[in-house]
Order: structure tokens, then C-alpha cells, then sequence
């Protein structure tokens, strides 16, 4: 049973007590922390469709990225405090407001906390599909147990080498457990569709391409191909920006992707007869990066924020 005294919630196994104030490589303690709740029309078509995804911005990560966008979360810096009945209270007035789904971006190293927090919200009236927003380094125990709750995985495979997740996630065993871990969400979601083409169930694999590592993405979709392709939806993003994070080594180049390597993406697209899903037009702009000291998170249009972490509540 997946608990917080003897933390073993992902692959890092740290086996610390979070309830006596120990920390994990997440760097969370047992009480939920979150940065913001938001109505956001920028995810994949079939999962923002006319309301937006009611996407809930978890603080604290078990992967920690270097080159994370929501670094001021992911590093605990930023984040309010939540109990399990508020959190189920932010995902009935996301629903509300008109949710298509609740989607839980980076939860994991917060399993039970959410699990008791959705039981409790669709005791409230909770209905529409939950969404598991993850980095795809989960135990096969982590997914039987979201296997009872959650209807669609969406998890971002980060690299295919182990040097290279060793380097960028202190993470050597990442490609094998994440291989594994997708494997497991398609077989037990298979892509179910309403009539409006909203998804319901299912898995959408996203891979974010790091400029200078195509190899990398190259291997990852032939690994796709091999073994998911017309069983789940890919969803190749390109919209890496160059984000300093204090303190940081710079392990990825400080730039966008080219229109080179964007045209190096498409003919593997072809090598691998990839041709449905979803593949972002190459922008070169930092615009929608987040700053979570402000009451607004969010400046683009496309995220409509409806809880703060800032002021602790709901923005009116
Ligand atoms: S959830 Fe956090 S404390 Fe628990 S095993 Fe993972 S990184 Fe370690």
C-alpha cells in the first residue's frame, strides 16, 4: 500500500517518513501543496475541446528537470497549502466553471492525497474524466492504484538513453521503468472517444524534443512505433524554451529548436509512418512562460487561472 511513513510512491524509493518532516528526493512533505487550478486550452484538442482542461498545478517533483517551465512548483519554492477536502472542493468548481476533465500535472510523489480527494469529490458530484498528467517514471504499484480512478494517462517520455536521463534526471533506470510504465497505461486504457471527438479514455504519449538531442527523439519514436503506434496518440512538442534555473548547471543548449532540426523531426515522422496524432508548429517565444509569485501565474490567454496559490483561494 502506497503511503507517505515509508515513501516508496516512485522508482526512487527513498523510504523516508514525510509525515515526521523527512524529505524525499520530491522534497514534499505529506500535506498537498499546489501552485494553481486553471481552466487551460492549450493541451491536446481532444482533451481541451470547448471548456478546457481544469488543470491542478501540483508543487514538488519526483524528476526535477533541469530545464523545467514551472520550476518556481517543481522546486517547492512556490505553492499553498491544501487539504484533501479543498482539493476535492477545486476540482467540483473546475467542473463548474466548465471543465472538460480534471488533470493532475505532476502528482505522483501526492498518489493517496489525490486518490482520497477525487473519492471524496465524486461523492460531491464529480463526473467528468481524470486525467494522470506525469513524467512516465511510475511503479507498476503506482499504476495499479491509478488504474481505480484515473481515465486518461498523459505522460511525457523524456529520453531513451540512460546516460542522458542519468545526466539530465539523476534518473539511469528512466528509459526501462517508463517503457514499462506506457506499456501498462495503453493496455489498460484503450482510446475511447464521445461523438464530439472529446476523449474519455485512453493515453496520449507526449515527448518534449531537446534542441541537440534528436538521437535521443529518434530512438523514442521508432520505440513508439515498434510498440504503441495506433494504440495510444503521440504528441511530439517542440516548444522547448531556453529558462535558467537559479542555481542550475546548463545541461541542454539555451536556445529553441531549429527549423533544421524541425525539418529533421518530420522526416522521421515518415521514416516510422507516424501520421496521426498531434505534432506543435515550431514557435520561438517564451510568452506563456509562468511566474508563480504572481496572483495571475499565467499570462497567456489560452490558461484562465481560477485558484491562486498567492492569495491561498479562488480568484473571482
Ligand atoms: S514520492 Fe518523493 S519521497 Fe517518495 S519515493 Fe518518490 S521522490 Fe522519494
Amino acid at each position: 500500500m502506497l503511503n507517505y511513513r515509508n515513501c516508496q510512491i516512485c522508482p526512487r524509493n527513498c523510504s523516508v517518513d514525510r509525515t515526521a518532516g523527512e524529505r524525499g528526493y520530491c522534497g514534499q512533505g505529506s500535506d498537498i501543496v499546489i501552485g494553481a487550478a486553471a481552466l487551460h486550452f492549450g493541451e491536446e484538442p481532444p482533451i481541451t475541446r470547448e471548456g478546457g482542461s481544469g488543470t491542478i498545478f501540483f508543487s514538488g517533483c519526483t524528476m526535477g528537470c533541469p530545464f523545467c517551465q514551472n520550476w518556481q512548483i517543481s522546486r517547492g519554492i512556490a505553492g499553498s497549502p491544501v487539504s484533501v477536502e479543498q482539493l476535492s472542493h477545486i476540482m467540483i468548481e473546475l467542473q463548474k466553471r466548465g471543465a472538460e476533465n480534471i488533470n493532475f500535472v505532476t502528482g505522483t510523489h501526492y498518489l493517496p492525497s489525490i486518490k482520497a480527494a477525487v473519492i471524496m469529490a465524486k461523492g460531491k458530484g464529480l463526473t467528468i474524466p481524470l486525467v494522470w498528467n506525469c513524467s512516465a517514471y511510475e511503479t507498476a504499484e503506482a499504476i495499479d492504484e491509478l488504474n481505480s480512478f484515473i481515465d486518461i494517462y498523459l505522460p511525457d517520455y523524456k529520453a531513451s538513453e540512460s546516460h542522458l536521463t542519468e545526466r539530465l534526471y539523476n534518473a539511469s533506470d528512466y528509459p526501462e521503468v517508463a517503457e514499462k510504465a506506457l506499456k501498462v497505461m495503453v493496455e489498460s486504457r484503450k482510446l475511447k472517444f464521445d461523438d464530439k471527438g472529446k476523449m474519455l479514455r485512453g493515453t496520449v504519449i507526449r515527448h518534449l524534443v531537446l534542441p541537440g538531442e534528436l538521437e535521443s527523439t529518434r530512438l523514442f519514436l521508432k520505440w513508439y512505433s515498434e510498440n504503441l503506434k495506433e494504440k495510444a496518440l503521440l504528441s511530439l512538442m517542440v516548444q522547448y524554451s531556453p529558462v535558467l534555473i537559479p542555481g542550475n548547471k546548463v545541461e541542454i543548449p539555451l536556445r529553441y529548436i531549429s527549423e533544421e532540426e524541425y525539418e529533421i523531426l518530420l522526416d522521421y515522422m515518415d521514416e516510422f509512418g507516424i501520421d496521426d496524432g498531434f505534432f506543435q508548429d515550431l514557435e520561438k517565444t517564451s510568452d506563456w512562460l509562468p511566474d508563480f509569485n504572481n496572483k495571475i501565474p499565467f499570462p497567456s490567454k489560452q490558461t484562465k487561472v481560477i485558484w491562486s496559490s498567492v492569495i491561498g483561494g479562488f480568484v473571482l
